[in-house]
């Protein structure tokens, strides 16, 4: 496995992805959780065209990830090399803090921090959550997420192997809890004590602002748990995905996202409604 993942070919890495997108498709006709009004292939268009820039800046940035990974393989450096530890449990740890700084930390700081939450907000602009909503991030987001990135392989110390496996899971595991896919109630809630639930993530896809603000993580649902931001619903076949203020045809095409984080929020549908009553 280590020789594997430390010189997996990229092309290796869009197999994996692109795989995960046929089953969860094929699966999302199977057993769909919502019907979604609209052309499928049109809205997958516009999300794929944004997993596609999400894969260009990250291997813009892979020759970084490798140089720093390598920097800290080499030179022992970052705390899970402060103490020795069997080959095992170095990658459970670092795949749960890589896990934790580089998808739940980045993610959180983005609901937070208003001018990062103009670049994040296309991917909740999305009102046909599935499986193709997993990479739609703006180019921007998808540069901070390689910074945290880097900055969890520098503070913690890890090998390029763990990260490249880090990677490939963690694409995945986005793809499964977005995918528009209704699992039997006990199933979905069991996986939750563990891993990121198809139904434990679309909550935090809902235009309820409390909802949105909740279930920021994508590999484990510890993080969620540990910080008091895990939510859960009664009913969450009856979410309402997307933004109040981006409910205009225009925001479902590839240039008006682009754009978004620059332009002035406009006025939630909802308030321009009650002005008028
Ligand atoms: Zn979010």
């Amino acid at each position: 496995m280590t020789e594997f993942f430390e010189h997996i070919p990229s092309y290796y890495r869009t197999a994996f992805l692109v795989a995960g997108l046929v089953i969860l498709w094929i699966l999302e006709g199977v057993i769909p959780r919502l019907r979604f009004s609209g052309n499928r292939y049109r809205h997958a268009g516009a999300n794929l065209f944004f997993t596609l820039t999400t894969a260009i800046v990250n291997l813009g940035f892979a020759f970084l990830v490798v140089k720093t990974s390598d920097f800290t393989a080499k030179d022992q450096f970052g705390l899970l090399y402060l103490v020795q530890l069997p080959l095992w449990l170095h990658a459970a740890l670092a795949l749960l803090m890589l896990d934790f700084i580089g998808a739940y930390l980045v993610h959180w700081v983005q609901h937070k921090i208003a001018w990062m939450w103009h670049f994040h907000k296309i991917h909740h602009m999305d009102i046909a959550v599935d499986a193709t909503t997993a990479l739609r991030h703006h180019p921007v987001e998808s540069v901070f997420r390689v910074g945290a990135l880097l900055a969890a392989i520098l503070v913690m110390g890890v090998p390029i192997w763990m990260v490249m496996f880090y990677q490939s899971l963690s694409a995945l595991m986005s793809q499964f809890n977005h995918a528009n896919i209704h699992l039997p109630h006990w199933v979905d809630k069991s996986l939750s004590w563990v891993i990121v639930s198809p139904d434990m993530h679309k909550v935090h896809h809902s235009r309820h602002q409390p909802e949105t603000d909740s279930n920021y993580a994508n590999i484990f649902s510890v993080w969620d748990r540990l910080f008091g931001t895990f939510v859960t619903v009664k009913d969450t076949a009856s979410l309402r995905y997307g933004l109040n203020e981006y409910q205009d045809e225009k925001y479902r095409q590839i240039g008006a996202l682009l754009k978004t984080p620059w332009e002035n929020v406009p006025v939630p549908k909802k308030q321009v409604g009650l002005q008028q009553q």
